[in-house]
C-alpha cells in the first residue's frame, strides 16, 4: 500500500535521528514532535487532528509514565504507535448484524467514491461467510447507475433488486423500502442499499439519503470515502455526518498514492469507526480495517 509512503519515511527518519541520542531532553522531545507535526500536515492530516495528536505525544514523552525498559527512541515510537491506533479508532470494529434478519446496510458518499464497487465487494465477502445478501439499486440519479450495480451484482454472484425502467423510477425512497420488503419475502438475510452520490455535497442529496435512512432503519450506514480526496475528506465527512449520520466508514482507494490524510483524520473527526478498507478495483480488493495493523504499517 503506497498510501503512507512519504509519511512513513518521514517518521522513520525522525526516529533514526532520535536513536542516536542516549537521553531525551525536553528540547529533543519538542524537536521530534515538531517533525511529526510537519510530516502529518504534509500528509494532509486535518489540523485539529494533528494538534491533538502531537499534544498527546509530547505530554506522554515528557511524562513519568514512559517505559524505562525501552531506550528513548523506542519509547517515542511506542507512544506514537499508541496514539496512531487511537486516532484510527482504537479497537477493530466489526460489522453489526440485526438480531432479526434482514440486516440492512446503507451506503452513502460522494459520486465516484467507490460505493457501487464496495457494494459488490461487501456482497461477495458476506456470501463467503454464508450470507445471502440482496443489493438494492437506489441510485436513480445517474442513468447508468442501476446498470452498473447490476454488473457488479453479477460479478459478485449476488441477487439485486432494481426498479424496472419506467416503473418506480424517480423515487429512491420507495425502491429502498420495497427492496427491504422483497428481501424479507425472499429470505435474504442482508440488504445492501446503494444510494445516489453527487460530485459535491448538496442539500437534496442529503435529504434523499436521510429519507432512505428513515424509511429503512438500517443497522449500519456506511460512509464510503475516497482516500485520495485529501484535505476535503474532513469537510465531506462532517457534511455526511450532519446530513445523514453514519455508523461507520469505508476508506476506498487506499491503493492509490494519496498521502494518507483522509485515513488518519476521518475516524477522529467524526468519532465513527473505519470498518473496511478498499484497496483496488477488483471485488476481492477489500479488507476489514484494523487500527493496530494500519499503525504498524505506517511505522514500519
Ligand atoms: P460510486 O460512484 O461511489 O458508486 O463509485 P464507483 O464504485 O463507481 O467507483 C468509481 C471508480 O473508482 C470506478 O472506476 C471504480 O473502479 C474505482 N474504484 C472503486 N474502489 C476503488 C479502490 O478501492 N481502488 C481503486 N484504485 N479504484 C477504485
Amino acid at each position: 500500500m503506497a498510501t503512507f509512503g512519504t509519511l512513513s519515511d518521514r517518521l522513520t527518519e525522525t526516529f533514526r535521528t532520535l536513536r542516536k541520542k542516549g537521553q531525551l531532553t525536553p528540547a529533543d522531545v519538542d524537536g521530534t514532535v515538531r517533525e511529526i507535526r510537519r510530516a502529518l500536515l504534509d500528509a494532509d492530516v486535518a489540523l485539529p487532528v494533528v494538534k491533538e495528536f502531537t499534544a498527546a505525544v509530547r505530554e506522554r514523552a515528557l511524562g513519568d509514565e514512559v517505559n524505562r525498559a525501552l531506550n528513548p527512541a523506542q519509547q517515542v515510537v511506542q507512544i506514537v504507535n499508541d496514539e496512531l491506533i487511537g486516532i484510527l479508532g482504537g479497537q477493530q470494529r466489526r460489522l453489526q448484524f440485526a438480531k432479526n434478519p434482514p440486516t440492512v446496510i446503507m451506503l452513502a458518499g460522494l459520486q465516484g467514491s467507490g460505493k457501487t464497487t464496495f457494494a459488490g465487494k461487501l456482497a461477495k465477502m458476506l456470501e463467503k461467510d454464508g450470507h445471502t445478501p440482496l443489493l438494492v439499486a437506489c441510485d436513480l440519479q445517474r442513468p447508468n447507475a442501476v446498470n452498473q450495480l447490476q454488473v457488479v451484482a453479477e460479478r459478485a454472484g449476488a441477487a439485486i433488486y432494481a426498479p424496472e425502467p419506467g416503473n418506480g423510477v424517480g423515487d429512491p425512497v420507495k425502491v429502498a423500502r420495497d427492496g427491504v420488503a422483497y428481501a424479507t419475502r425472499q429470505q435474504h438475510d442482508i440488504v445492501i442499499i446503494d444510494t445516489a452520490g453527487r460530485l459535491g455535497v448538496d442539500a437534496e442529496l442529503m435529504k434523499q439519503a436521510s429519507d432512505i435512512r428513515k424509511a429503512t432503519e438500517p443497522d449500519e450506514v456506511l460512509f464510503v470515502i475516497d482516500a485520495m480526496i485529501g484535505q476535503d475528506a474532513v469537510n465531506t465527512a462532517k457534511a455526511f455526518q450532519d446530513g445523514v449520520d453514519f455508523t461507520g466508514v469505508v476508506l476506498s482507494k487506499l491503493d492509490g498514492d494519496a498521502r494518507g490524510g483522509a485515513a488518519l483524520s476521518v475516524a477522529s473527526v467524526t468519532g465513527r469507526p473505519i470498518i473496511f478498507a478498499s484497496t483496488g478495483e477488483g471485488l476481492d480488493d477489500v479488507e476489514p480495517f484494523h487500527p493496530d495493523r494500519m499503525a504498524s504499517r505506517i511505522l514500519d
